[in-house]
């Protein structure tokens, strides 16, 4: 049970307030860290915008906490705009570490007496020493003082004893833990260090360089209360190591005694950002310990881990909360790979794995750990991605002992429509249709990914597959995430079947009642061999006669929980899914684990290469010369923009507005027709821009990235997109696809906003050099990280505790052939050998990836 006292409410509400004040901060301090501050020095008059929104802060501000951390915040940016990258960095470091701190927070406490600390490990208990003997229930106001129990822990599994129950954890604590995500021993065992600190080896201040992160070793000359910033009052350490001097400053002061802990004299460890501020070297808020006999081996004279800050709750804390439950259960948690496996992959026993990544031993290889390349890190990254292998394994395979209908077609239609096509099939296309046509006849419901980069044509794969349902008297549905490209697809198949005497119908939201009710009854009585739509086709009233086979294009904007709908449509229908977005083969492992794939891997002949190039500020003249040149031509271009409104931090909107373009462009190219498409506008409003553009009453489209799944306009021969450099790699391939459909040569202009860095430089020559979806997205994989990759939550990539699906790819590979091979040697893990594993499995499955369900 949680105790919430009236305070911390009011703390917390208070909290709220100003973090959504810091926003403005906030964004624009992300912004600038963002790959490795690539854009740090793009960031103008910040200090104007901090001054306003900490007065504003401020004036909201009731409790002392909170405006110091306001004051904290405004002096560690102080002096920014006119620093260098190097000071900026410092700064913005130092300014964020200040936004994710505690609001509110109790500040750290000094220890509780002796018997009160770390416990040393009880060997492997069944049972949490501490609940053989229970407490009542307390209530208590505050959490101020040592922690107490709460309630008797359950017997049971260890893994799942709440983290109220560990030492140092009071009430509060354990709130703010919760939000964290972390509620039981086992979330905080996965709670790995964000990043390691070498403490073993202190340097000498005359050596050590500012703007980097040292440990010292000296003895405290000075200290006492400190003004900063002319108002601020803090407290100040000075501290000596004879070959110089470096001030540790505290704008809020831990209370507990912490001043009196370190009187004059006193030897001591200080560990922080080292800084050069007014000609002084200082450090802002460092940890600090004294170095004789009270030095905490938790903290000091060790590679320190350092995990990401709970608010609420400070690094040490922290850090001597995970020590606990690492002494106390580590050696209760048991891994998802039987040992036979684990020692044919070279892998430690876990319980050893999860003590050394959170507490390195003494001798081990900083960099190693920096890179999460120990034998401890494999250990729980093979172990966290062995589960999810095995669970796709296991998974698969039970989808290969389900019926299906058996659609084994005769050809007659497929030959027909071959017979009709200006164009043979290529190669690709070819292969995947013949894999198709396999799984359908197999008997087994099919579960298929068809992943083919844009304009390889998939759609015609997807046709061809429903031809084979229909000749096998059944029915197929077609999927799109919009009504727009569900018309498109409509009038596609509808101009290619219905000449072989096929009825092809549409059924979308936009549908009036009395045509929506005339297409579901003609579904229903089977006369409709191929339904094109969009989310709608799988809505309840909609009854299908014989459904055969579910085609979902653009997989990932479609949810998961819509697959599984449509599976649920039809005896058991076969389900294809595809994705104009190449997936890299490392996502695809574990996103569409359970699905087969085919690949189109070729374009068909004749498209025009589009010619792409990088345009940087003060070259924009010839964007505007390019526009014109294509529209006198008789082609048609589009201008994209990332955002349709100023942003809320002006600091950054040097970013133009798609509104204001479609003006300027209006003006400056007389005669030209400009249409301007934007997320907020209607559907309807929409859909008529597209249909004016795509029937040549408009030359220009502006528009922000709605035109990034769209209809196909071969005649459209340029693509400008804006402030190129915030687009994923991947998003500016599909944006690129846009163009380039025809026969007439295409060109697509990358206009980069910002400053020229050599980040930004880099990335945007990736899509110079080439034009194969797989590399760019294997490079946008890399540059963003899987999360974003995809885009929404629902993307189905499941949250790794451990595993990094970039840095991992290679015990991706290693960890799936493990799991694919125990599945084909004991495909229900009945073998005795194999219960942990099993348990381990059906564990870490349990509400994620419901995949499961599908
Ligand atoms: P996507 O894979 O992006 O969905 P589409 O299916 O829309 O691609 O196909 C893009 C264009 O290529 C369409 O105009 C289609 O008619 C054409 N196309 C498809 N297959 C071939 C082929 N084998 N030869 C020539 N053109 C093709
Ligand atoms: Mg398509």
């Amino acid at each position: 049970m949680i105790v919430v006292d009236a305070n911390a409410a009011v703390n917390r509400r208070d909290g709220a307030v100003i973090d959504d004040v810091l926003l403005a901060i906030r964004r624009p301090l992300e912004f600038a860290a963002r790959n490795d501050y690539a854009n740090v020095m793009a960031l103008r008059g910040l200090e104007r915008t901090v001054e306003r929104v900490i007065d504003r802060g401020l004036s909201l501000a009731r409790d002392a906490a909170a405006r110091e951390r306001l004051e904290a915040i405004r002096a560690a940016l102080a002096g920014f705009d006119g620093e260098g990258a190097e000071g900026r960095r410092a700064r913005v470091e130092a300014a964020r570490r200040l936004l994710d701190a505690p609001v509110g927070a109790p500040t750290p406490q000094a220890p509780p007496a002796a018997p009160q600390r770390v416990e040393s490990p009880p060997s492997a208990p069944r049972v949490p020493a501490r609940s053989r003997s229970p407490v009542a229930p307390a209530r208590r106001r505050t959490a101020a003082t040592a922690p107490v129990r709460v309630a008797p822990a359950p017997a049971g599994d260890p893994m799942s004893t709440p983290l109220q129950f560990i030492k140092g954890v009071g009430p509060k604590v354990a709130e703010a833990l919760a939000r964290k995500g972390l509620a039981t021993v086992e979330d905080a065992l996965y709670f790995l260090p964000r990043t390691y600190e070498d403490r073993r080896r202190p340097v000498r201040i005359a050596a050590a360089e500012p703007g980097t992160r040292v440990v010292i070793l000296g003895e405290v000359v000075a200290s006492g209360v400190a003004f900063f910033g002319g108002r601020r009052r803090g407290y100040e350490m000075a501290v000596s190591d004879g070959s110089g001097v470096v001030h540790g400053r505290w704008f809020h002061p831990p209370g507990g005694g912490f001043q009196s802990r370190f009187p004059r004299g006193t030897r001591v460890l200080l560990s922080g950002d080292l800084q050069r501020f007014a000609g002084k070297l200082s450090m802002v808020h460092p940890d600090v310990e004294p170095a004789d006999g009270g030095g905490d081996a938790v903290h000091f004279n060790r590679i320190v881990p350092i995990y990401s800050e709970a608010e609420g709750v400070p690094q040490k804390t922290l850090r001597r909360i995970l020590k606990s439950v690492v002494d106390a259960y580590a050696d209760s948690a048991s891994g998802s790979i039987p040992p036979a496996v684990a020692g044919e992959l070279a892998l430690l026993p876990l319980p050893e794995a999860l003590r050394a990544v959170h507490f390195p031993p003494e001798e081990a290889d900083t960099a190693a750990y920096l890179a999460a390349r120990t034998p401890a890190h494999r250990t729980l990254i093979m172990d966290e991605l062995f589960a999810l292998q095995l669970g796709l394994a296991m998974r698969r395979r039970g989808l290969a002992l389900e019926p299906a209908p058996v659609l084994r077609g005769d050809g007659r239609l497929v030959d027909r429509l071959r017979a009709r096509l200006p164009f043979a099939l290529t190669a690709a296309q070819e292969r995947a249709a013949r894999e198709i046509a396999a799984d359908l006849a197999s008997g087994h419901p099919m579960h298929r990914l068809l992943q083919g980069d844009v304009g390889s044509g998939k759609t015609l794969v997807a046709l061809v597959a429903a031809l084979v349902a229909v000749e096998s008297g059944y029915q197929a549905a077609l999927m799109a995430p919009t009504e727009l490209l569900a018309e498109q697809h409509y009038l596609t198949a509808h101009r290619l079947l219905a000449p072989l005497g096929l009825e092809v119908l549409l059924l979308t939201g936009a549908q009036g009642k009395a045509e929506r009710a005339k297409v579901l009854r003609r579904i229903e009585q089977g006369d409709t061999h191929l339904v094109v739509g969009t989310h709608a086709v799988i809505q309840d009233q909609v009854a299908f006669r014989r459904l055969g086979l579910g085609i979902v294009d653009e997989q990932h904007r479609f949810g998961v929980a819509q697959r599984a709908t449509l599976a649920r449509k039809g005896e058991r229908p076969h389900l294809l899914v595809m994705t104009a977005t190449p997936i890299p083969r490392t996502l695809a492992m574990t996103v569409y684990g359970d699905l087969d794939v085919s690949i189109l891997d070729e374009l068909p002949p004749g498209r025009s290469p589009i010619e792409t190039r990088v345009i940087w500020p003060g070259q924009r003249r010839e964007v505007l010369e390019a526009i014109r040149a294509r529209i006198a031509r008789g082609e048609q271009a589009y201008v994209v923009y990332p955002l349709v409104e100023e942003s809320e931090a002006p600091e950054l909107a040097n970013l133009k507005d798609a509104t204001q373009a479609a003006e300027d462009l209006a003006q400056a190219l007389p005669g030209v027709r400009v249409g301007l498409l934007h997320g907020r506008m209607g559907a309807d409003e929409k859909e008529s821009v597209m249909v004016a553009f795509r029937d040549r009453r408009l030359d220009l489209l502006v528009a922000t990235t709605v035109i990034e799944v769209g209809i196909d306009v071969p005649n459209a021969t340029l693509m400008v997109i804006e402030h190129a450099e915030r687009f994923g790699l991947s998003q500016l391939h599909q944006l690129r696809g846009r163009v380039g459909r025809g026969s007439k040569a295409s060109a697509c202009l990358l206009v980069a906003s910002g400053r020229r860095t050599e980040e930004a430089a880099r990335r945007l020559a990736v899509m110079e050099r080439t034009t194969d979806g797989f590399r760019i997205a294997e490079a946008d994989l890399e540059i963003r990280g899987p999360g974003d990759f995809l885009g929404t939550r629902q993307s189905g990539v499941p949250d790794f505790r451990v595993a990094n699906l970039f840095r991992d790819q290679r015990l991706l590979v290693a960890a799936r052939e493990a799991a694919f091979a125990l599945v084909a040697r004991d495909p229900d893990l009945s073998d005795p050998a194999h219960r942990g594993t099993k348990e381990a499995v059906r564990r870490r499955w349990a509400g994620r990836l419901s995949l499961a369900g599908v």
